[in-house]
Protein backbone atom coordinates (compact mmCIF):
# COMPACT_ATOMS: atom_id res chain seq x y z
CA UNK A 1 0.00 0.00 0.00
CA UNK A 2 1.46 3.61 -0.73
CA UNK A 3 0.49 4.95 2.56
CA UNK A 4 3.17 2.22 4.37
CA UNK A 5 5.52 3.47 1.81
CA UNK A 6 5.83 6.72 3.69
CA UNK A 7 5.48 5.54 6.87
CA UNK A 8 8.92 5.02 8.15
CA UNK A 9 10.43 8.73 6.70
CA UNK A 10 7.99 10.14 8.23
CA UNK A 11 8.64 8.87 11.46
CA UNK A 12 12.23 9.42 10.65
CA UNK A 13 11.00 13.19 9.92
CA UNK A 14 9.65 13.45 13.43
CA UNK A 15 12.60 12.46 15.36
CA UNK A 16 15.12 14.91 12.82
CA UNK A 17 12.64 17.29 14.41
CA UNK A 18 13.00 16.54 17.62
CA UNK A 19 17.35 16.48 17.40
CA UNK A 20 16.38 20.01 15.76
CA UNK A 21 14.97 20.99 19.36
CA UNK A 22 11.22 20.70 18.88
CA UNK A 23 9.85 19.79 21.70
CA UNK A 24 6.31 19.72 22.05
CA UNK A 25 5.35 16.17 21.34
CA UNK A 26 1.75 17.29 20.26
CA UNK A 27 3.46 19.05 17.56
CA UNK A 28 5.97 16.08 16.78
CA UNK A 29 2.91 13.54 17.25
CA UNK A 30 0.90 16.04 14.51
CA UNK A 31 3.30 15.96 11.86
CA UNK A 32 3.94 11.63 12.51
CA UNK A 33 0.08 12.07 11.11
CA UNK A 34 -0.09 14.32 8.17
CA UNK A 35 0.10 12.43 4.83
CA UNK A 36 2.71 15.31 3.49
CA UNK A 37 3.14 12.97 0.09
CA UNK A 38 -0.51 13.90 -0.70
CA UNK A 39 0.22 17.57 -0.89
CA UNK A 40 2.77 17.60 -3.34
CA UNK A 41 3.31 16.34 -7.57
CA UNK A 42 3.96 12.44 -7.65
CA UNK A 43 7.27 13.24 -9.20
CA UNK A 44 8.63 15.03 -5.41
CA UNK A 45 7.10 12.00 -3.41
CA UNK A 46 10.43 10.93 -2.82
CA UNK A 47 11.49 14.63 -0.90
CA UNK A 48 8.12 14.22 0.61
CA UNK A 49 9.24 13.74 4.32
CA UNK A 50 12.79 15.45 3.53
CA UNK A 51 12.64 18.25 5.84
CA UNK A 52 12.55 20.85 2.98
CA UNK A 53 10.29 23.10 1.58
CA UNK A 54 9.35 22.14 -1.84
CA UNK A 55 7.21 23.83 -4.94
CA UNK A 56 3.38 23.56 -4.93
CA UNK A 57 2.92 25.92 -8.47
CA UNK A 58 2.36 29.43 -8.82
CA UNK A 59 5.64 30.03 -7.57
CA UNK A 60 4.65 28.98 -3.88
CA UNK A 61 5.68 26.12 -1.50
CA UNK A 62 4.79 23.66 1.22
CA UNK A 63 6.58 25.17 4.41
CA UNK A 64 9.67 23.13 5.74
CA UNK A 65 8.20 20.97 8.29
CA UNK A 66 10.79 21.98 10.46
CA UNK A 67 9.51 25.51 10.16
CA UNK A 68 5.95 24.28 10.55
CA UNK A 69 6.85 22.78 14.15
CA UNK A 70 8.14 26.03 15.39
CA UNK A 71 5.43 27.96 14.28
CA UNK A 72 2.92 25.57 15.68
CA UNK A 73 5.11 25.30 18.78
CA UNK A 74 4.86 29.04 19.23
CA UNK A 75 1.42 29.22 19.23
CA UNK A 76 1.25 27.36 22.62
CA UNK A 77 -2.10 25.96 21.50
CA UNK A 78 -5.05 24.14 23.94
CA UNK A 79 -8.15 22.14 22.11
CA UNK A 80 -10.96 24.54 20.94
CA UNK A 81 -8.79 27.44 20.36
CA UNK A 82 -9.37 29.53 17.71
CA UNK A 83 -6.96 29.76 15.01
CA UNK A 84 -6.30 31.92 11.74
CA UNK A 85 -3.78 31.00 8.99
CA UNK A 86 -2.86 33.62 6.63
CA UNK A 87 -1.23 31.29 3.83
CA UNK A 88 -3.11 28.29 2.97
CA UNK A 89 -0.89 26.85 0.36
CA UNK A 90 -0.64 23.15 0.32
CA UNK A 91 -3.10 23.01 3.69
CA UNK A 92 0.07 21.01 5.66
CA UNK A 93 -0.25 23.77 8.24
CA UNK A 94 -3.89 23.75 8.32
CA UNK A 95 -3.59 19.48 9.43
CA UNK A 96 -1.06 20.30 11.43
CA UNK A 97 -3.63 23.15 13.70
CA UNK A 98 -6.48 20.61 12.98
CA UNK A 99 -4.42 17.37 14.61
CA UNK A 100 -3.73 20.03 17.09
CA UNK A 101 -7.69 19.99 18.07
CA UNK A 102 -7.43 23.75 16.99
CA UNK A 103 -10.42 25.17 15.32
CA UNK A 104 -8.89 26.77 12.32
CA UNK A 105 -9.55 29.17 9.94
CA UNK A 106 -7.45 30.19 6.91
CA UNK A 107 -7.24 32.51 3.86
CA UNK A 108 -5.27 31.99 0.82
CA UNK A 109 -4.72 34.48 -2.11
CA UNK A 110 -4.33 31.91 -5.20
CA UNK A 111 -7.46 30.60 -5.71
CA UNK A 112 -6.26 27.47 -7.37
CA UNK A 113 -4.30 26.92 -3.82
CA UNK A 114 -7.49 27.62 -2.24
CA UNK A 115 -9.68 24.73 -4.36
CA UNK A 116 -6.86 22.29 -4.07
CA UNK A 117 -6.30 22.75 -0.34
CA UNK A 118 -9.78 22.69 0.68
CA UNK A 119 -9.87 19.23 -1.30
CA UNK A 120 -7.12 18.15 0.64
CA UNK A 121 -8.29 18.97 3.78
CA UNK A 122 -11.60 17.27 2.85
CA UNK A 123 -9.79 13.86 1.14
CA UNK A 124 -7.97 13.41 4.71
CA UNK A 125 -11.34 14.34 6.46
CA UNK A 126 -9.87 17.65 8.05
CA UNK A 127 -12.73 20.39 8.81
CA UNK A 128 -11.23 23.72 8.66
CA UNK A 129 -13.00 27.10 7.60
CA UNK A 130 -11.04 28.25 4.18
CA UNK A 131 -10.98 31.28 1.82
CA UNK A 132 -9.95 32.38 -1.12
CA UNK A 133 -8.36 36.26 -0.47
CA UNK A 134 -5.75 38.50 0.75
CA UNK A 135 -4.95 37.82 4.44
CA UNK A 136 -3.28 40.64 5.51
CA UNK A 137 -6.70 41.94 6.35
CA UNK A 138 -7.13 38.93 8.58
CA UNK A 139 -10.67 37.66 8.68
CA UNK A 140 -12.69 39.94 10.52
CA UNK A 141 -16.05 37.87 10.27
CA UNK A 142 -14.79 35.20 12.90
CA UNK A 143 -12.60 37.19 15.03
CA UNK A 144 -11.08 37.28 17.66
CA UNK A 145 -8.97 34.45 17.10
CA UNK A 146 -6.32 33.12 20.40
CA UNK A 147 -3.79 32.45 17.60
CA UNK A 148 -2.69 34.21 14.55
CA UNK A 149 0.22 32.34 12.05
CA UNK A 150 1.46 33.68 9.01
CA UNK A 151 2.89 31.69 6.80
CA UNK A 152 4.81 33.94 4.23
CA UNK A 153 7.28 36.80 5.01
CA UNK A 154 5.69 40.47 5.51
CA UNK A 155 7.27 43.88 5.71
CA UNK A 156 5.35 44.93 8.37
CA UNK A 157 3.47 43.45 11.05
CA UNK A 158 -0.27 44.15 9.72
CA UNK A 159 -2.21 45.95 12.17
CA UNK A 160 -5.19 44.44 11.15
CA UNK A 161 -3.73 40.93 12.37
CA UNK A 162 -2.78 42.68 15.74
CA UNK A 163 -6.30 44.11 15.94
CA UNK A 164 -7.90 40.37 15.59
CA UNK A 165 -6.43 38.71 18.45
CA UNK A 166 -8.14 37.74 21.16
CA UNK A 167 -6.40 38.85 24.83
CA UNK A 168 -4.02 36.62 25.28
CA UNK A 169 -3.71 36.12 22.08
CA UNK A 170 -0.87 34.82 19.98
CA UNK A 171 0.16 36.03 16.22
CA UNK A 172 3.63 34.36 14.81
CA UNK A 173 4.73 35.77 11.94
CA UNK A 174 7.98 36.43 10.21
CA UNK A 175 9.12 39.89 9.53
CA UNK A 176 11.99 41.52 7.19
CA UNK A 177 12.94 41.76 4.05
CA UNK A 178 13.06 39.52 0.54
CA UNK A 179 16.11 37.48 1.89
CA UNK A 180 15.36 36.74 5.46
CA UNK A 181 12.74 37.06 8.07
CA UNK A 182 12.62 37.19 11.63
CA UNK A 183 10.31 34.90 13.38
CA UNK A 184 8.21 37.40 15.86
CA UNK A 185 5.56 35.84 18.49
CA UNK A 186 3.51 39.13 19.68
CA UNK A 187 0.91 38.11 22.56
CA UNK A 188 -1.64 40.77 23.01
CA UNK A 189 -1.63 41.42 26.84
CA UNK A 190 -4.65 43.88 27.24
CA UNK A 191 -6.61 45.76 25.18
CA UNK A 192 -4.22 48.49 24.13
CA UNK A 193 -0.40 46.02 25.34
CA UNK A 194 1.29 44.06 23.40
CA UNK A 195 4.36 42.23 23.96
CA UNK A 196 6.83 41.04 21.32
CA UNK A 197 9.55 38.52 20.82
CA UNK A 198 12.08 38.29 18.25
CA UNK A 199 12.92 34.40 18.03
CA UNK A 200 15.43 33.02 15.07
CA UNK A 201 15.64 34.11 11.47
CA UNK A 202 13.90 32.10 8.49
CA UNK A 203 13.23 32.72 4.79
CA UNK A 204 9.64 32.45 3.79
CA UNK A 205 8.11 33.07 0.08
CA UNK A 206 6.52 37.11 0.36
CA UNK A 207 3.38 38.03 2.07
CA UNK A 208 1.65 39.89 -0.77
CA UNK A 209 -1.41 41.98 -0.41
CA UNK A 210 -2.94 45.24 0.88
CA UNK A 211 -0.93 45.16 3.82
CA UNK A 212 1.58 43.32 2.90
CA UNK A 213 4.60 43.26 0.04
CA UNK A 214 2.90 44.88 -3.83
CA UNK A 215 2.11 41.77 -6.15
N1 LIG B 1 1.09 27.12 5.17
C1 LIG B 1 1.45 26.69 3.86
C2 LIG B 1 1.69 25.22 3.79
O1 LIG B 1 1.77 24.57 4.84
O2 LIG B 1 1.81 24.69 2.69
C3 LIG B 1 2.64 27.49 3.41
C4 LIG B 1 2.51 27.94 2.02
S1 LIG B 1 3.63 29.12 1.38
C5 LIG B 1 5.09 29.08 2.31
C6 LIG B 1 2.86 30.69 1.77
C7 LIG B 1 1.52 30.89 1.16
O3 LIG B 1 1.08 32.23 1.50
C8 LIG B 1 1.48 30.83 -0.36
O4 LIG B 1 0.55 29.86 -0.75
C9 LIG B 1 1.03 32.22 -0.80
O5 LIG B 1 0.23 32.24 -1.95
C10 LIG B 1 0.27 32.69 0.43
N2 LIG B 1 0.10 34.12 0.56
C11 LIG B 1 0.98 35.13 0.30
N3 LIG B 1 0.42 36.32 0.56
C12 LIG B 1 -0.84 36.08 1.01
C13 LIG B 1 -1.93 36.89 1.46
N4 LIG B 1 -1.85 38.24 1.49
N5 LIG B 1 -3.05 36.29 1.84
C14 LIG B 1 -3.18 34.94 1.82
N6 LIG B 1 -2.20 34.11 1.39
C15 LIG B 1 -1.05 34.67 1.01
Amino acid sequence: MVERRFSRPRTKLVELLREKGVKDHRVLAAIGKIPRHTLIDTALHHKAYEDTALPIGMGQTISQPYTVAVQSELLEINPGDKILEVGTGSGYQCMVLCELGAEVYSVERHNELYHRAKEALRKQGYKAMLKSGDGTLGWSTYAPYDGIVVTAGAPVVPEDLIRQLNIGGKLVIPVGDSKKQMMLRITRVSETEYHQEELDDFKFVPLIGEKGWDG
